[in-house]
C-alpha cells in the first residue's frame, strides 16, 4: 500500500446520492427500488412524444437541506438542462441535469484526519438531476434493460480538488453519507447504488502547483473500494510518468474481481453533451422564506454532535465517534440518557457502554436498522436503572439483557419472575464466603502464602456458589476481611 512519496495526488470527488422521495423527479412513478422491471413507467419517465416533466417540490426542498448542511450558497434562481447522449438505458437520449445556474454552491465540508486535526474540503456546486435506468450484463442471456430508475431524483454533490490522499477521500465519502442520512435526504447504501461517487484523480511532483492531466474513476460502490481505486490509479499514473510518458485523459472502470481500473472510454467534454437549457421547465426560484424554513428544520450537524456527547455527557471521543455514527443510533443513545433515574457521568458511561457493546452487536448482526431494534431505550434504561441501584449485578444484567431481547419483557418483570435481585445482605453473603473458604483449603493457604492473584478465584467461587446474584463489592469487602483475618 502507498505511493512513491515524491507524488502528490489530486483527487476530486463527484457524488451521486438518491433522494429520499416518494415519487420521481418530473413525473407521479414510484421511486421503490426492486419492483417489477419496467414496472414503475409513465409516459413522461419513457419520454414518450409529446409529454411534458412537471417539477417534484420535495426535490427541491431536500437539495436545498444539504445545500444548507455544507454550507452553500442557494442560488434564488436556477435552471435544469438536457444532457444529451445515447444509451440503452436512456430512452429519452437525454437526462434532466443542472449545468449552468445550479442550485447550490460554493460549500464545504469537514473532514477529520487521523491526527485530529480537521480540514475542509470545498464543494464547487450540488445540483438536481434525473438518473438514468439500468443495463444488466452479467445474464447468460443478452444485455437486459429495466427503466425502473429513470427519473429517479439524485442530487450530484462535486468538490474541488481538496483531497490529497485516497484516506482523505474515503473520510469525504464517509462524511457525505453521514450527513445525508443525518438529514434523512438519501438512505446512503452503497451497495444498492442509491450513494455513488466517481473520482478526478491526477498527480504532480510534490511542490508542484500546477495539476496534472486526470482521469475520472468509476463504479467504486462501496467504501473499501474507494480507497482500493483511488491507491490503484495514482500508482498506475505515477509508473507512466516514471516511465516517461504522458497521461491520457480517460474514464476508467473500478473492476473490484481484478482489482484494477480498466480504460472505459475517452473522457467527454461537456461539449460533446451538448448541454442546453431544458426548454419544458421553468427556471427554480427559491425565496428566502423557503431556505429559513428549511435551516429552521435542519437536524444537529453531525461533528457538532459528536463533540457535543464529548462535553455533555463526558464520553471518551471513542464513544461519542460511534454513537453519533448514525443519527438513529445518536438518538437511541439520548433517549437512553433521559430515561436514567440519575443524570451522571458513571450512568452515561453505562449507558453508552450498552448501547455501544450490546445494541449495537445485535443490530450489525442481524443487520437491522436500529429503529428496529426489539428494546427501545426507556426498557434499556430501566435495566440500566436496576443495575446502577444495585439491585442486579453486571453479570445477572447481561441475562437480563437477552432475556429481554427474546421475551420483549420490561426488566422489572424478568428480574422478579426469576428471582435475579442481587445479593446485598452481608449476613447472607457471609456464609457463601465462609462455605467458599472452608471448601478451598489449599487455595486459602497459597492465598496466605503470598500468591495475591488466587483473590480472583474466590471471588468467582462466591459469585457461582450465589448463582451471579451476589453484590461482587460486599463479596469483595467480606473476603478481603475473612482472609486477613485468618493471617492473625
Ligand atoms: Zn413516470
Amino acid at each position: 500500500m502507498g505511493w512513491d512519496e515524491r507524488y502528490e495526488p489530486v483527487i476530486g470527488l463527484e457524488v451521486h446520492a438518491q433522494l429520499l422521495t416518494e415519487s420521481k423527479a418530473f413525473c407521479s412513478c414510484s421511486t421503490k427500488f426492486g419492483q417489477e422491471p419496467n414496472s414503475n413507467v409513465c409516459p413522461v419517465c419513457l419520454g414518450m412524444p409529446g409529454v411534458l416533466p412537471v417539477l417534484n417540490l420535495d426535490v427541491v426542498e431536500l437539495a436545498i437541506r444539504m445545500g444548507l448542511a455544507t454550507h452553500c450558497r442557494i442560488a434564488p434562481r436556477s435552471i435544469f438542462a438536457r444532457k444529451n447522449y445515447f444509451y440503452p438505458d436512456l430512452p429519452k437520449g437525454y437526462q434532466i441535469s443542472q449545468y449552468e445556474e445550479p442550485i447550490c454552491t460554493e460549500g464545504h465540508v469537514e473532514i477529520e484526519l487521523e491526527d485530529g486535526s480537521r480540514k475542509d474540503i470545498r464543494l464547487t456546486r450540488i445540483h438536481m438531476e434525473e438518473d438514468a435506468g439500468k443495463s444488466i450484463h452479467d445474464l447468460d442471456a443478452d444485455t437486459l434493460v429495466d427503466v425502473n430508475r429513470c427519473g429517479v431524483p439524485l442530487i450530484e454533490i462535486v468538490s474541488e480538488p481538496d483531497l490529497r490522499s485516497p484516506r482523505e477521500a474515503y473520510l469525504f465519502m464517509y462524511k457525505i453519507r453521514q450527513i445525508v442520512t443525518y438529514l434523512g435526504i438519501c438512505d446512503g447504501n452503497m451497495e444498492e447504488g442509491s450513494l455513488r461517487c466517481d473520482a478526478n484523480v491526477s498527480v504532480r511532483h510534490k511542490g508542484e502547483t500546477k495539476f496534472g492531466t486526470k482521469t475520472e474513476v468509476k463504479n467504486m460502490n462501496s467504501f473499501r473500494f474507494v480507497e482500493k481505486a483511488l491507491e490503484f490509479e495514482i500508482n498506475r499514473q505515477i509508473e507512466i510518468l516514471e516511465d516517461g510518458q504522458a497521461v491520457e485523459q480517460e474514464t476508467l472502470l473500478w473492476d473490484p474481481g481484478q482489482g484494477a481500473a480498466m480504460p472505459m472510454r475517452s473522457k467527454e467534454e461537456a461539449h460533446d453533451y451538448r448541454y442546453f437549457p431544458e426548454p419544458d421547465l421553468v427556471p427554480v426560484l427559491v425565496g428566502e422564506e423557503w431556505v429559513d424554513k428549511v435551516r429552521a428544520a435542519l437536524p444537529e450537524d453531525p461533528t457538532v454532535r459528536r463533540d457535543r456527547f464529548v462535553t455533555e455527557y463526558k464520553l471518551p471521543k471513542y464513544d461519542a465517534d460511534i454513537l453519533t455514527s448514525e443519527k438513529g443510533l445518536a438518538d437511541y443513545f439520548e433517549e437512553v440518557t433521559r430515561n436514567l433515574s440519575e443524570g451522571n457521568e458513571e450512568n452515561y458511561k453505562l449507558a453508552s457502554n450498552w448501547t455501544m457493546v450490546d445494541v449495537l452487536r445485535v443490530v450489525n448482526n442481524e443487520k437491522i436498522p436500529i429503529g428496529d431494534f426489539p428494546i427501545g431505550p426507556g426498557r434499556l434504561a430501566e435495566m440500566i436503572n436496576l443495575l446502577a441501584g444495585g439491585t442486579i449485578s453486571g453479570k445477572i444484567a447481561k441475562d437480563v439483557f437477552e432475556e429481554m431481547l427474546r421475551t420483549k419483557d420490561s426488566p422489572k418483570v424478568i428480574v422478579e419472575r426469576r428471582g435475579l435481585v442481587q445479593v446485598s445482605d452481608v449476613t447472607a453473603l457471609e456464609a457463601i464466603v465462609d462455605d467458599v473458604l472452608a471448601r478451598n483449603k489449599s487455595q486459602v493457604e497459597s492465598y496466605l502464602g503470598g500468591k495475591a492473584q488466587v483473590f480472583g478465584f474466590f471471588v468467582g467461587e462466591t459469585m457461582k456458589a450465589s448463582k451471579g446474584k451476589a453484590n461482587p463489592k460486599i463479596v469483595n469487602e467480606l473476603l478481603r476481611k475473612k482472609l486477613e483475618g485468618m493471617r492473625k
